[in-house]
């Protein structure tokens, strides 16, 4: 089973919830978790990681051969990304900008465009010391990069389909790169905190899954019980809440010593495990 974890916006808890539920599970039966936040990773500092794979992710930048252009223009008409512009002293291409997609060599009427590859980032992976059963991978995308989309697609290639459960932490938001992590994902869970600004992003994200068709339920981070916010959006849009973690600085505490709050607050393994006998289901 292959579950996403996704938020509006960060800095909700999704390393929080990413991190305790595979690690719980990771008692009972084969995880891998991968990091797919590729411009700020850190579920690694929670865990004891031996890596013993790195590889590098290139795109495709283009090279022109302004000898052979004739300006005409249609490489830059055909960028989406603004990425290359045609001055009489021929075409340039702005390297911080380009995706790489390959279209303006597509289009070139006269293959003045070649290629040559960069490193946008890589992906590393291994296993958590002293738990076999817990697989570990995560993409770092080089800083200034525009996007993350293609490290994102690497890792997932790494999906280690012997895993009987994959947990990917997505990037929060809903832009491309979340979209890349939803791909052929069985379930998503949208952790939210109990504000007005947890409830828009949360609403934004569960319109994102909705119309990918993916089954999803909510996890309450930062819960007061001062207020039924994210209780109403649920019932009103018909998604569950699978959990609520309270608003306890013991938790906070553990978080920022790196630490998996769930093995030091014993009371709250059960309830990460009913998380996952609750998504299993959901999804049936
Ligand atoms: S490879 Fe794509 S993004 Fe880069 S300059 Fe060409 S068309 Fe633009
Ligand atoms: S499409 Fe080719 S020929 Fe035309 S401006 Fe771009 S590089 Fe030059």
């Amino acid at each position: 089973m292959k579950i996403a974890i996704l938020s509006g916006k960060g800095g909700t808890g999704k390393t929080t919830v990413s991190t305790n539920l595979s690690w719980i599970l990771s008692k009972k039966t084969t995880v891998q978790l991968l990091d797919a936040d590729v411009e700020e990773p850190n579920d690694h500092i929670f865990f004891d990681v031996s890596f013993n794979q790195e590889e590098s992710v290139d795109i495709l930048l283009p090279v022109v051969d302004n000898n052979a252009c004739t300006r005409c223009g249609e490489c830059s008409r055909n960028c989406q990304f603004g990425a290359i512009s045609v001055f009489a002293s021929g075409a340039m291409v702005f390297e911080s900008l380009c995706h790489g997609c390959g279209v303006c060599k597509m289009v070139c009427p006269v293959g003045a465009i070649t290629e040559r590859p960069k490193s946008i980032g890589k992906i590393k992976l291994g296993t958590v010391a002293n738990n076999s059963n817990f697989k570990f991978g995560m993409g770092i995308l080089n800083i200034g990069e525009p996007s993350g989309v293609r490290i994102i697609r690497q890792l997932k290639k790494h999906i280690d389909e012997n895993s009987d459960i994959v947990i990917i932490d997505s990037q929060p938001g809903t832009s491309c790169p979340v979209v890349e992590t939803l791909r052929n994902i069985d379930f998503a869970i949208l952790v939210t905190e109990p504000t007005t600004f947890g409830l828009h992003d949360l609403s934004l994200a569960a319109d994102l899954v909705k119309e990918m068709g993916i089954p999803t339920g909510i996890i309450v981070n930062r819960d007061s019980q001062k207020t039924k916010i994210i209780d109403n959006f649920a019932q009103k849009e018909k998604i569950p809440i699978l959990m609520k973690i309270p608003f306890d600085r013991k938790i906070a505490k553990l978080y920022s010593e790196g630490k998996i709050f769930s093995e030091f607050l014993p009371k709250y393994q059960q309830e990460f495990l009913s998380v996952y006998r609750k998504i299993k289901e959901l999804i049936k």
